[in-house]
């Protein structure tokens, strides 16, 4: 059974002005198995196209390839891809070996694309190398090799499947002639073993060495001389069953891949930082606002919570068709008669009101500048504030408009230093007052902080700091959380007839209980959120497009690689998940780089800033996910490119 059978195989390339080129003009050719074939004839002659039909890197436009008996000329790419794979082996000219892997690996490159290679197998290849000469340079790299050495690399890769046919184009053409007796004289050994070889070569010299010389001219075969018949070898048909077999998807062969993405991404140390880095930027941004929304809303609810639910809150608000235009354009002054009346109501427990500003402070030789919060006894019960050390002023206090003054922690560090402040005297707006207690700790809320005030009666407040005369809020705590609804319902009746207001005014009046005001922040605070949140994945988006652009430099920079990876045997299918592997490798090492960054800034934030923040296990699966998403997402298309480029013209790419 001849190995392989040619019969009037044509192939035409049209060139630049329309004319065809007939590179192989009906070519009808038989291999058998255990010959040297040379291929011959002048520059032009269609000597590389027929070793790529040969070898299948190419499809003819018309005739029959009969391999082991078996037309194969219908099959699909995929297909010749695993006949590639498992009949023949291939030498290049320009050796084609991977730079970042070293001797021993690109001799095995081709099992990552069999099934059946094994540990056997890998020990064979080294055998390989050591016989022919390869020993003690198993570890290095191709550029530290010289090209003869080079090439016995290539041919040790070659037959690392056990192939039927090694097909050699040119291969000592970028030798000298020492490195090139020594290739052929290998060649010839393996012919001597059995193999069969195809071997297209312009030097008449080095076509002795071959059994058989076919000659070309134009597209046409001239002359086919025999110098000697070889034994006849037996040829394992079975193996062409087997090479029909789909190769699965294993664990080890995404890891290979994963293994050799790596290597890239080392072997280019600078581009790889830069990709990585976009993605890093995007995953650091994303996690660093995502902690502070959730950090913001988070001690927004401790507050509320801590708060209570039997809260009213009552403030007036200026209302045009729905718009709220808040309390300063407000007709509604509230006053003292106010709150007598909201505290007389039945069910009420206790009503603080509220008035607040800004002001200077200075106590000893410090300055600060806070937020000052005029109020009444009740204040300390309905807020949870009763003072930590120090007490609260009294109802005397107030009406006498006393100047005494209860401070937040933060004041207390900042003009006192930590250092008790009872019974000293801070000046507000210079005027002088007495520090009388020190409320409790409440923590910050995003940006605001809660100890960054002063509590003063309101009265003082008013008619002395503030030159405000009249009650800008009311918080009314209800005994029992059953009453609400009816307390809510009658605030607005009792205010509005004191004032005499209209049915319309009166709409101006909100009172609020502390679940509606707890929605209303939690569902401002989850929009930040959201807002930060797609500010940040804008940036990744972009560090996306930069893995796009540089993945599909690197297709076109290893646009030789992807022919030779297919010449070895790889599928469509195995290029693209290559590829895409390393899109997504880029994006996770940023992802977790980014993770890690992002953290970093959300405790300094916390540190510094005093804000509170919260890295959410959510919002850290969402970034990976999102970095990884990113790295299939922008790494597909250049895969796809690098999965579709035909195995011949890869090769030749320049
Ligand atoms: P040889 O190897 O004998 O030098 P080739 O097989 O490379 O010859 O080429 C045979 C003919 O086909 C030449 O005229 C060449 O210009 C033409 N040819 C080969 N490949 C292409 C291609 N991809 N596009 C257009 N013409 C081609």
């Amino acid at each position: 059974m001849p190995l392989i059978e040619l019969k009037d195989i044509a192939k035409t390339y049209i060139i630049g002005d329309g004319l065809p080129v007939h590179a192989l003009n009906k070519v009808s050719l038989t291999i058998e198995p255990g010959e040297f074939l040379a291929i011959m004839g002048p520059s032009g002659s269609g000597k590389s196209t027929l070793l790529a039909i040969l070898g299948l890197l190419d499809k003819a436009d018309s005739g029959e390839y009969k391999l082991l008996d078996k037309e194969i000329s219908r099959l699909t790419d995929n297909e010749y891809a695993r006949l590639r794979n498992h009949f023949f082996g291939f030498v290049f000219q320009m050796f084609n070996l991977l730079p970042r892997l070293n001797v021993t690996e690109n001799a095995a490159l081709p099992f990552i694309y069999s099934a059946e290679a094994g540990t056997a197998d890998r020990a064979r290849v080294v055998s390989t190398l050591r016989q022919i000469g390869l020993g003690d340079r198993l570890n290095h790299r191709p550029n530290q090799l010289s090209g003869g050495q080079q090439q016995r690399v290539a041919v040790a890769r070659a037959l690392a499947n056990k192939p039927l046919v090694i097909l050699a184009d040119e291969p000592t053409g970028n030798l000298d002639s020492r490195s090139a007796g020594e290739i052929i004289g290998i060649l010839k050994e393996l012919n001597r073993q059995g193999n069969t070889i195809i071997m297209v070569t312009h030097e008449p010299d080095l076509a002795q060495a071959a059994t058989r010389q076919l000659l070309l001219s134009d597209g046409r075969i001239v002359s086919d001389t025999r110098k000697e018949t070889r034994p006849v070898v037996e040829l394992p048909a079975a193996r062409l069953q087997q090479a029909q077999h789909r190769r699965s998807l294993t664990l080890s062969g995404v890891g290979n891949y994963i293994f050799e993405a790596g290597v890239t991404l080392l072997s280019n140390k600078l581009r790889s930082f830069l990709s990585i880095l976009g993605v890093l930027i995007g995953v650091a941004a994303v996690i660093a606002m995502l902690a502070i929304g959730t950090g913001a809303k988070r001690s927004v609810e401790k507050t509320m919570s801590s708060m209570g639910s039997n809260l009213l809150m009552v403030s007036a608000s200026f209302r045009q068709q729905g718009v709220s235009l808040g309390a300063s354009a407000s007709p509604t002054r509230f006053t003292f008669e106010d709150l007598a009346a909201l505290k007389r109501l039945e069910g009420v427990s206790r009503v603080a009101p509220n008035v607040s500003g800004r002001a200077q402070v200075v106590a000893q030789n410090r300055n600060w500048n806070t937020s000052i919060v005029g109020t009444s006894t009740d204040y300390q019960f309905v807020r949870n504030s009763v003072p930590v050390t120090g007490r609260f002023f009294t109802e005397e206090e107030n009406n006498a408009r006393a100047k005494v003054a209860v401070l937040g922690k933060t004041v207390v560090d900042e003009l006192f230093g930590g250092a008790s402040p009872l019974g000293q005297s801070v000046r507000i707006n210079r005027i002088s007052f007495t520090v009388v207690g020190v409320l409790p700790e409440k923590g910050s809320s995003g940006p605001q902080n809660n100890d960054d005030q002063i509590i003063v009666p309101v009265k003082t407040a008013m008619y002395r700091l503030l030159g405000e005369d009249y009650i800008r809020r009311f918080d009314v705590q209800v005994a029992d959380a059953a009453a609400l609804p009816a307390v809510q319902a009658a605030i607005v009746p009792v205010i509005g007839k004191l004032h005499r207001m209209t049915d319309s005014q009166m709409e101006n009046i909100s009172v609020r209980n502390m679940a509606e005001i707890q929605a209303a922040i939690t569902e401002m605070a989850s929009t930040f959120t959201i807002l930060l949140g797609s500010i940040a994945a804008v940036s990744l988006l972009v560090g996306g497009i930069g893995i796009m652009n540089i993945m599909l430099v690197m297709v076109i920079e290893r646009t030789r690689e992807i022919g030779l990876r297919k010449a070895l045997g790889a599928e469509n299918f195995d290029i693209m998940l290559q590829f895409l592997i390393e899109a997504t490798l880029i994006c996770v090492l940023g992802g977790l780089l980014g993770i890690a960054l992002g953290s970093l800034i959300s405790v300094a934030i916390s540190v510094f800033a005093g804000w509170n923040v919260l890295i959410s296990t959510g919002s850290i699966v969402l970034a990976l996910t999102f970095s990884i998403l990113t790295g299939i997402i922008f790494g597909l298309w250049p895969a796809l490119r690098a999965a579709r480029l035909l195995p011949i013209i890869a090769l030749r790419y320049e």
